[in-house]
């Protein structure tokens, strides 16, 4: 059997983008033990500071120093055993080097990263790559994806909860993704 290709987001799935980026904003420490609010409201209190995060030098020390989400270094390991593994993320290229440190950093061995600039251009990437299923935290790709015949799974996240999208295709974290690619017959179960 060949080896199945999967793809998976960055920012939101195995990335703890969020943090960083309200630690950056000099936010992280109002909201203590609740943690700092998600991307959506971070933008929304304070637009000036959140646009900075977009320029240098806050973009590479973004995208180089976020933690790594629960559990998802050891998943992405693990799925690439039996499936390549592509990560397709939209940042701006000027992330490039920051997202190639941070995956050297992490030993994150993937079959290949792509970055692309702004949603609409993932499905494009993901069907010319071929990947058979895909993860994503933002609404809109995930439903792109979907409406393209790609197996979508939305990553469960605060600020996507309300979307109206079928349970079945809905993850809480990513070692769900891999137990729901095994159980779907998409990847091998690692053991056997
Ligand atoms: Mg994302």
């Amino acid at each position: 059997m060949s080896r199945p290709r999967i793809g998976v987001d960055a920012d939101g799935v195995v990335v703890n983008w969020n943090d960083k980026a309200a630690e950056l904003m000099g936010l992280a420490e109002r909201w203590g033990a609740w943690g700092p609010p998600e991307w959506d409201t971070l933008e929304k209190l304070n637009k000036k500071a959140f646009d900075l995060l977009w320029e240098e030098p806050l973009l590479s020390e973004m995208f180089r120093e976020a933690a790594p989400l629960p559990n998802a270094l050891e998943t992405l390991q693990e799925l690439s055993k039996v499936a390549d593994v592509w990560i397709v993320s939209s940042r701006p290229g000027g992330a490039w080097a920051a997202t190639k440190s941070w995956l050297r950093r992490h030993d994150v061995e993937v079959k290949g990263v792509r970055l692309v600039e702004g949603w609409r251009e993932k499905a494009g990437v993901v069907k010319a790559l071929g990947l058979r299923a895909f993860i994503d935290d933002k609404e809109e790709t995930v439903r792109d994806l979907h409406s393209k015949g790609v197996l979508s799974f939305l990553m469960e996240r605060n600020y996507n909860k309300g979307m109206d999208y079928p349970q079945r295709l809905r993850v809480r974290d990513l070692p769900s993704f891999k137990r729901k690619l095994e159980r779907l017959g998409v990847i091998a179960r690692g053991d056997e």
